[in-house]
């Protein structure tokens, strides 16, 4: 063909399909962690360890205590749009898991080597998994495909290593290690204070001393505590679960956020969850951080915590593979209310002070 004409049009292979949705899904390593950690929470797990070598881009390793995976459905596990959470689409609507479209795990075996050790409670032994582009592969030549039978506890251990080992350029991005572990722990820290229930772990790979630790049974103030600083824990205020008006919202709201006397000038005081769900919401952000500029000192910056929980049939979670952004019904009215309920607070704390000092 001349070569200013047409070029002819061609299906791309499953495997460049997969290979291009990988790349969208996962950018960086502590993508993959949120969507593992998703699934361990989604398992119903109460204890949480994580693993990391050279800010994920060697290794990823998870292990939790929760319902385990079948032997039977390992040959899917890494199968794109295969998931146990949903049938119809209608079931979005009441959806109450993190998980839903099966992309995950296939977008991690399209940039990593995935090897996955599992046990539920009904199985005598663990069955262990190594699979590579969305399917279950030998672990070495000559030796028959997994799965294969391990020991292992209830739980589940899945290790994502090399990742973005066939994307050299997206490798390539990635200059600082400590940066990346940074970006985890971020991420790390914030599902700890929103699920307190669970005991977490996050370390570095052979080293001894892990970077995150709370116990199982915690509250979030605690683990707040331990996590950023006692000091902001000791100063915070809570907003106690309010029930947002208008009562059509369906909507309700709790946290813990900062006084006036606390500047949180570094990064990471932002932790808003929808249904459980750790979101970026620069719409409510910008309208947090505008409430806080009358009672802050110029330049300071608070630190938030938030918790919405709204009828799931009025949030779109359905709008991009990495959902960290969801859409909302009566979303500027939902602003206003959230807003009014983090006001309160604040104001309810300024009155409390006054009357310290008076008495
Ligand atoms: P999704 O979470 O959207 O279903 P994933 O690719 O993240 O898709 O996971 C695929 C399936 O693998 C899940 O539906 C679940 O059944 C199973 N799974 C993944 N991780 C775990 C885990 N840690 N414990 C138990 N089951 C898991
Ligand atoms: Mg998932």
């Amino acid at each position: 063909y001349e070569p200013s004409g047409p070029r002819p049009i061609e299906k791309l292979s499953k495997d460049v399909i997969n290979q291009i949705a990988a790349a969208e899904i996962i950018h960086r390593p502590s993508n993959a962690i949120k969507e593992l950690i998703e699934n361990s929470l989604d398992a119903g797990s109460t204890s949480i360890k994580l693993t990391i070598k050279d800010g994920g881009l060697k290794l990823i390793q998870i292990a939790d205590n929760g319902h385990g995976i079948s032997r039977e459905d390992l040959p899917l596990l890494c199968t794109r749009y295969a998931t146990s959470k949903l049938k119809a689409f209608e079931d979005l609507q009441s959806l109450r898991t993190y998980g839903f479209r099966g992309e995950a795990l296939a977008s991690v075996s399209y940039c990593s080597h995935v090897e996955v050790i599992t046990k539920t409670k009904n199985d005598g032994c663990g069955w262990k998994a190594h699979y590579a582009d969305g399917e279950l592969v030998s672990p070495k030549p000559g030796v028959p495909p997994d799965p294969r039978p391990a020991a292992a506890n209830d739980g589940t251990i899945i290790s994502a290593e090399d990742l973005f080992y066939n994307m050299p350029l997206r490798k390539r991005a990635f200059k600082s290690a400590s940066d990346e572990y940074n970006r985890i722990l971020d991420v790390v820290q914030k599902y700890a204070v929103h699920n307190p229930h669970a005991a977490w772990v996050c370390k570095k790979a052979g080293s001894s001393l892990p970077d995150i630790s709370t116990p199982a049974g915690s509250t979030s103030k605690a683990n707040i505590s331990l996590l950023y600083t006692a000091s902001l824990a000791a100063d915070l205020l809570e907003v106690p679960i309010t029930v947002l008006q208008p009562q059509y919202l369906g909507a309700s709201i709790r946290g813990w956020v900062s006084n006036a006397n606390t500047n949180w000038a570094r990064r990471g005081g932002w932790l808003f969850f929808i249904n459980n769900r750790l979101v970026d919401s620069t719409k409510i952000k910008k309208a947090i951080d505008s409430l806080y500029t009358s009672y802050l000192p110029k330049g300071a910056a608070p630190w938030v915590y938030l918790s919405l929980d709204i009828d799931p049939a009025k949030v779109d979670v359905n709008v991009h593979p990495t959902k960290s952004d969801v859409h909302f019904l009566n979303e500027d009215e939902m602003v206003v209310a959230i807003v009014g309920a983090v006001q309160t607070a604040l104001s309810n704390a300024n009155t409390s002070r006054t009357f310290t000092v008076q008495t």
